[in-house]
């Protein structure tokens, strides 16, 4: 399985599948966090951006969520 499209992230998301964390990282601007796929977060689509590693989450102004830790998993 690959999460090249947003489709696919936002099912991997969805679903909490751990298998993607570290595969991308879900940033949400109403809280300005970024997380894994396994984040029990569940923000809206709309307020969801994909990254491909946490520095671009992190240059584009995100900060590490602090219930799913995403720092912790390897990218
Ligand atoms: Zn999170």
């Amino acid at each position: 399985m690959t999460y090249d499209t947003d489709d696919a992230r936002w099912a991997a998301w969805e679903t909490r599948d751990r298998a993607a964390d570290g595969a991308f990282f879900v940033a949400v601007r109403t809280t300005g966090v970024y997380c894994i796929a396994s984040c029990p977060a569940r923000p809206l689509r709309q307020n969801v951006v994909f990254h491909d590693s946490r520095e671009a989450a992190r240059a584009a102004g995100f900060r590490a969520c602090l219930r799913c830790k995403p720092d912790r998993v390897a990218a």
